[in-house]
């Protein structure tokens, strides 16, 4: 199939890679004149613009863009996909963003012809280089069941949430709960070790107990727990402090449109933000644990 692919970042270059793996014909834009060469290297097409994407014979257009704004723009702005575009065209954007957001462009997508899915992904960059991604996507059956091939060349957890938006809600929901849990699991381990337990003693009875968390038992936020998590090796690598400050954001925003209380989700984007703003934005987010232990731990 001839792919157009926009956005060719830390997920979007190996997302893109995995699809010409996969023997897709690929069109590719970025702002990053250095991203689009390093996919061109690998066998893509480089086109100029949003606006040679939508014109060149792409049956599919898949997004990979930072935030909101930019999906906006890239979509709805006045050389935009949207604008351009041939009907029946079909369109994925698998960048984070608020529920609200990606059930607006996909409407005016829907209304001019254009199937659209949001499908955000969970997996992190290991998993977008491995093609091991999960997909989270919402949007109409028959435009999952045309899209879903395509999918499991870049992800191998494919599911569909529902209709449109609802990819999105799905991130936005787990990825609050995960904030949570890690910082449970950073509070109680920085209560155990401070009363005078061993670290990795207590970690192994909360792995074999009812406080048993992914955050707890497979990315333990306690230095030296678990080999090869971040914690391990001082924050590095991992998911950055800043993308789940992101996330929780785009939780907190869509709960209060809907009224919904998100009372420990909120506490979390705060104690994200103070983290961040502390100058941490860019260590992985099981840092957040530092928050009780000091700097030194
Ligand atoms: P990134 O910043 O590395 O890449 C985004 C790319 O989009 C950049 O290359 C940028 O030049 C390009 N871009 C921005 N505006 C553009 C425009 N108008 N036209 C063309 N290209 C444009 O971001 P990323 O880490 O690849 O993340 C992409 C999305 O995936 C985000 O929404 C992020 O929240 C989500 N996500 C990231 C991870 C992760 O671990 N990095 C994991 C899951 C989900």
């Amino acid at each position: 199939m001839h792919i157009g692919f926009i956005g060719l970042g830390n997920m979007g270059a190996p997302m893109a890679r995995n699809l010409l793996g996969a023997r897709h014909r690929l069109s590719v834009f970025d702002l990053s004149q250095a991203a689009v060469k390093g996919l061109v290297e690998a066998g893509a097409n480089a086109v100029h613009s949003v606006t040679d994407i939508a014109h060149s014979d792409v049956e599919l257009i898949i997004t990979m863009l930072p935030a909101a704004s930019h999906v906006r723009q890239v979509y709805l702005g006045d050389s935009g996909l949207l604008s351009s575009v041939a009907p029946s065209v079909r369109l994925i954007d698998s960048s984070t963003i608020d529920p609200m957001s990606a059930r607006e462009v996909a409407a005016i997508a829907s209304k001019q012809g254009n199937p659209m899915l949001d499908a955000p992904v969970s997996g992190g960059t290991g998993g977008a280089e491995a093609g091991t991604l999960t997909f989270m996507v919402g949007g109409d059956t028959a435009d999952y069941d045309a899209a879903l091939s395509v999918l499991q060349s870049m992800g191998k957890n494919i599911v569909h949430c529902g209709p449109a938006g609802n990819g999105q809600v799905a991130k936005v929901a787990n990825n609050m709960l995960l904030a949570i849990s890690m910082i449970g699991v950073s509070e109680a381990m920085s209560l155990g070790v401070s009363l005078g337990m061993d670290a990795k003693v207590l970690a192994g009875i909360i792995n074999t107990s009812s406080g048993r968390c992914w955050s707890s038992d497979t990315y333990n936020p306690y230095p030296g727990v678990i080999e090869g998590a971040p914690a391990s090796r001082n924050y590095t690598g991992g998911f950055g402090t800043d993308l789940m400050l992101k996330d929780l954001g785009l939780a907190t925003e869509a709960a209060k449109q809907q009224k919904q209380p998100v009372i420990l989700g909120a506490l979390a984007q705060q104690l994200y933000q103070t983290f961040s703003s502390q100058g941490h934005g860019t260590m992985d987010f099981s840092a957040i644990i530092k928050m009780y232990s000091g700097e030194d731990q």
